[in-house]
């Protein structure tokens, strides 16, 4: 089963998925938790040329055909395998991201996104968390971390607004998104996630 979780920064998708793969891994599952963009050696360097030097380094377009690339090289090495072996995939972050992030950020490119998708990756997540929550808090949140790697170094609180319509508009637009209230405390949006994973893998 492959299982993504999406959400704005901060709102805490990396500390989910890690409590969410231990608890799985507990229960017995063979869990394999990745994340984007990275995710295989390749992706990681194409995540480090994404990440460092000035914002209006690439262009939209190149930019959204370096996350495709590297996702591409993430599915080819380290998630698809781990499916074919029955294991479960755990993502922090996957083409949502890239539908809200490269999609709406920089131009209206999201048929685009959708395009390069069906050609060269195709994957769907099985279920996705999208953990909504309000901006501001997740503002607080990201700029407290020490030493994160950010690309929107001046958090803009518009922007993140933006992008969690975004989200918001792509979970209701498929039935395999769960949207979780990320401004409860860390235990409860936890215990929701593993309610919702455990029912899920069961089916
Ligand atoms: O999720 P993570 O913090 O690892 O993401 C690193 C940075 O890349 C964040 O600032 C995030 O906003 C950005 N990002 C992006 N487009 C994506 C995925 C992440 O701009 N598709």
């Amino acid at each position: 089963a492959f299982l993504t979780f999406e959400g704005i920064d901060g709102s805490g998708k990396s500390t989910q998925s890690r409590r969410l793969a231990e608890v799985l891994r507990q229960d017995g599952h063979d869990v394999v938790l990745t994340r984007e963009p990275g995710g295989s050696p390749g992706a990681e360097e194409i995540r480090s040329l994404l990440l460092h030097g000035a914002p209006d380094r690439w262009s939209a377009e190149t930019e959204l055909l370096m996350f495709t690339a590297a996702r591409r090289d993430h599915v080819e090495r380290t998630i698809q395998p781990a499916l074919d072996a029955g294991k479960v995939v755990i993502c922090d972050r996957f083409v949502d991201s890239t539908r809200a992030y490269q999609g709406i950020t920089r131009g209206d490119l999201r048929a685009k996104v959708d395009t390069l998708h069906a050609l060269m990756i195709g994957l769907e997540p099985d279920l996705t968390f999208l953990i909504d929550m309000n901006p501001g808090v997740a503002h607080a949140r990201a700029t407290k971390r020490v030493g994160a790697e950010a690309r929107f170094e001046n958090f803009g609180i518009e922007l993140h607004a933006t992008l969690r319509a975004g989200f918001l508009n792509l979970a209701h637009r498929s039935r395999r998104f769960r949207v979780i209230d990320g401004n409860k405390s860390e235990d409860e949006v936890s215990g929701n996630i593993v309610g919702i994973a455990r029912k899920f893998l069961k089916e």
